[in-house]
């Protein structure tokens, strides 16, 4: 079988039809032939805001040899700017836009901005709402971003982060949505439809840029900007798959990533620009180098000065040249000598162009007039049930196996504890952008305004900060906690301890906050830890000393509102967590879909250490293999349990299972039922296992998802179809391919579900 491509999943955008119309290629001719060379050259260009009145920030570029200011501004009155950089407001992005439409030729500018999850109404982090496992939720909030983004005047989000993360000490791991391929590109296409919409010239949609193309989520030890380097089978069938899922979904943009793959930074790599992404893909949009990433290709090696690495980066299929200063001075100079064609200047606006008239600024360049209907508190409405949705509860039983959460609505006095407690502008986490936090609750405004409707008392004590020494605040918070009833304790990470160059070795509580939690576990008291991060933390500790642990993440202006309901119990969780929460640090990078060995590791549940006569199993001598808390676990205030899990053929022809269009080859089918006492909803998944493949596949793969809302004692029926999409793997020759196989199949509540089937491939 040749390399084939699977189709899109999505029923929404076709794939660029919106980029590539003829209207549009015409359009984008008769204006390039009008174009001079610096006016092509501007196109290619982008800065932040120097010369704009008020909040502009400087634009320079940090090489160096070419450290001067760039007056942005004026280039917008010369036509010689395409876009602007981080701009965003309709009083300050508009004195830029009318000085480029009075230039020669009126070639709006594309204000393009990190609105990552969200702009005037923050929700939560990235890696939060995967954990909502809720595509709908993530294209609803993308939509409400693109909405309050063109009121903005922004016509262009840097976003989705569609990097796979499996390992937790990378800071970015934050804006992403995880370890697993095929949740991220459920994901990932949620955002490209809430973004985008279905019609890209709509004044209130914005045009995405998947980011960071590609593999930047893979930077060896996790270590922030660093190499990766792997097979091209991992690639494609690890990394890859979210960008390709976002392309399928119509994004119009991509932006190209700080690391290298296999040696060749991807700001100049061909084999990722061109290749897959243009030709295998058939891209039509354009790629803008991540920040200052042309000029980084000297500092990676691979160019001697900003000549070379300004015609490798155009020449490999980037774009835009983000704030490096190298496009707009090499490529007269590069053209004159013959090491660049005009062809490839003129493609590249041509691809700039395509996008700006597919986005309508030319008829709508200014920011939008909102519309009725649209209403701050709608906004935060959608973005607390976003919040409440991605709290993944890690454990919930105190010694006796008792469960804590949700409290007692009745409870008199309750302790909150921690650094994370009464503070706002931690709450947005990274990339919030947030100026003001008059529209933020707090954790402990959220969970007072609840006490003192019934009646209750809150005390509050900080304890400690974030990451201090010092233990001076201890006493306090211990007697605040011998006063309570309950104590709820808010420790975590600072915002900025993820994001990007926020690689952390230690993946700990920061701090003495560990310290304060087992002081105040010490006192006897119940304890429920709320823990926030961007990053799964390490937790062995508090798993086994905590009744209650509930990941909250960074969960944006309703915080305290979201965590208040969920507390109380107003709404059971319902999260599940995207990335393996290990151990230890030294179990880095964790992931579940790992691959077998020839050595397995025995028993993959038991805790440490079994017996270790074995010399000859494949586990760590003082950790175990596995998660604390795995790839798709987490509880609720009620329990679920599976039965039936049936597939409806035991065999399937290798004819007609190899084919790209094949589509509901096997459907499985299991039955979930609420065995608890009370209403909650469920993730169901569905893991894949292929036995026998030319190429040793991983012992188990996400394949579907559903989310099931149940009342006590209900059961339902969930149905999954697996097709070639779902049932193929890359194999050594990079081709996209089913064998004769067989595959076991699991449904359950986790990445170590129990109940399953089985069915085969024959040849
Ligand atoms: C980040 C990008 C971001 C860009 C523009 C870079 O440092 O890697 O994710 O979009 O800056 O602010």
């Amino acid at each position: 079988a040749g390399p084939v491509a699977a189709e899109s999943q999505s029923s929404v955008t076709p794939p660029n039809a919106q980029l590539a119309s003829p209207a549009i290629e015409a359009r984008v001719n008769a204006l390039l032939a009008r174009m001079t060379l610096e006016e092509k050259v501007g196109q290619l260009v982008q800065y932040a805001a120097h010369g704009a009145s008020s909040d502009g920030g400087d634009a320079f570029a940090p090489n160096p040899e070419t450290r001067t200011k760039v007056d942005s501004m004026a280039l917008a009155r010369k036509g010689e700017l395409g876009s602007v950089l981080n701009l965003v407001g309709a009083d300050t992005t508009r004195p830029f836009q009318e000085a480029a439409l009075k230039s020669r030729l009126g070639i709006p500018l594309l204000f393009g901005a990190d609105i990552i999850h969200g702009y005037q109404t923050i929700y939560p982090i990235p890696l939060a709402l995967s954990a909502t496992w809720d595509p709908q939720l993530v294209q609803d909030l993308s939509h409400m971003a693109a909405l309050e983004a063109t009121r903005g005047g922004v016509k262009w989000v840097f976003s989705p982060m569609v990097d796979i993360s499996r390992d937790a000490r990378w800071g970015r791991s934050a804006e992403g949505a995880g370890e697993d391929p095929y949740l991220g590109s459920a994901i990932a296409r949620a955002y490209i439809h809430g973004y985008q919409g279905t019609d890209l010239a709509d004044p209130q949609n914005v045009a995405a840029s998947v980011k960071h193309f590609a593999a930047y989520g893979a930077a060896e030890a996790g270590r922030e900007y660093n190499t990766t380097d792997m097979s091209d089978v991992r690639l494609r069938q690890v990394y890859l798959p979210p960008y390709r899922a976002a392309v399928e979904a119509g994004a119009a943009t991509m932006m190209s990533a700080f690391n290298a793959l296999n040696g060749v930074p991807a700001t100049a790599n061909p084999y990722l620009m061109t290749d897959i992404l243009r030709k295998e893909w058939g891209f039509d949009g354009f790629v803008v180098s991540d920040y200052t990433a042309v000029m980084e290709l000297t500092h990676h090696g691979i160019a001697l000065d900003a000549a070379a690495a300004t015609q490798k980066a155009l020449q490999a299929g980037v774009e835009v040249d983000m704030m490096s200063h190298y496009y707009d001075t090499q490529i007269p100079a590069l053209l004159k000598d013959g090491r660049l064609s005009m062809a490839t200047v003129d493609e590249a606006v041509r691809r700039v162009l395509r996008v700006k008239f597919a986005l309508g600024v030319f008829e709508h360049p200014y920011a939008r007039a909102a519309r009725a209907g649209e209403s701050a508190a709608a906004n935060h409405a959608l973005a607390r049930k976003a919040a409440e949705e991605s709290f993944v509860l890690l454990k919930n039983a105190d010694t006796q196996g008792a469960a804590v959460l949700p409290l007692d609505t009745h409870v008199k006095t309750v302790a909150l504890i921690g650094p994370l407690a009464d503070t706002a502008s931690e709450m947005q986490g990274p990339w919030g952008g947030a100026r003001h936090f008059d529209d933020f609750t707090t954790v402990r405004k959220g969970l007072e305004a609840r006490m003192h409707a019934s009646g209750g008392t809150l005390v509050y004590a900080r304890g400690t900060d974030i990451a201090s020494d010092s233990q001076a605040g201890f006493a306090e918070a211990l007697k605040a906690a011998s006063r309570a009833d309950v104590v709820v304790m808010a420790l975590g990470e600072a915002a900025g301890m993820s994001g990007e160059a926020a690689a952390r070795a230690h993946l700990g509580l920061p701090g003495n906050q560990q310290q304060l939690l087992e002081q105040v576990v010490a006192s006897g008291k119940p304890v429920v830890l709320l823990v926030f991060s961007g990053r799964p933390l390490v937790l062995d500790w508090a798993d086994k000393h905590v009744a209650a642990i509930m990941a909250v993440w960074f969960p944006g202006a309703e915080a305290g509102n979201a965590i208040a309901r969920v507390v109380f119990g107003d709404v059971a969780p319902s999260g599940k967590l995207t990335m393996s929460f290990p151990y230890t640090e030294g179990q880095e990078p964790l992931y579940y879909s790992t691959f077998p060995t020839g050595r397995p590791a025995g028993d993959a549940d038991t805790r440490l250490p079994p017996s270790h006569d074995s010399t000859y199993v494949s586990r760590y001598i003082d950790a175990p293999n596995d998660a604390l808390y795995p790839f798709g676990h987490g509880l609720s205030y009620t329990t679920f349990g599976y039965s039936g899990v049936h597939v409806s053929r035991a065999t399937v022809p290798l004819a007609e299972a190899n084919r790209a269009d094949a589509r509901n080859l096997v459907t499985v089918t299991a039955t979930v039922t609420n065995t608890g006492k009370r209403a909650g909803t469920e993730v169901v998944q569905l893991y894949v296992r292929n036995l026998g493949a030319s190429l040793s596949q991983p012992v188990r793969s996400l394949q579907g998802f559903q989310r099931v809302a149940l009342q006590a004692g209900e059961s339902k029926q969930v149905t999954f179809a697996l097709g070639f999409p779902e049932l193929s793997f890359w194999n050594a020759k990079s081709e996209q391919v089913v064998e004769p196989t067989q595959y076991t199949v699991w449904v359950g509540g986790s990445s170590q579900a129990v109940q399953k089937a089985a069915f085969t491939i024959s040849p």
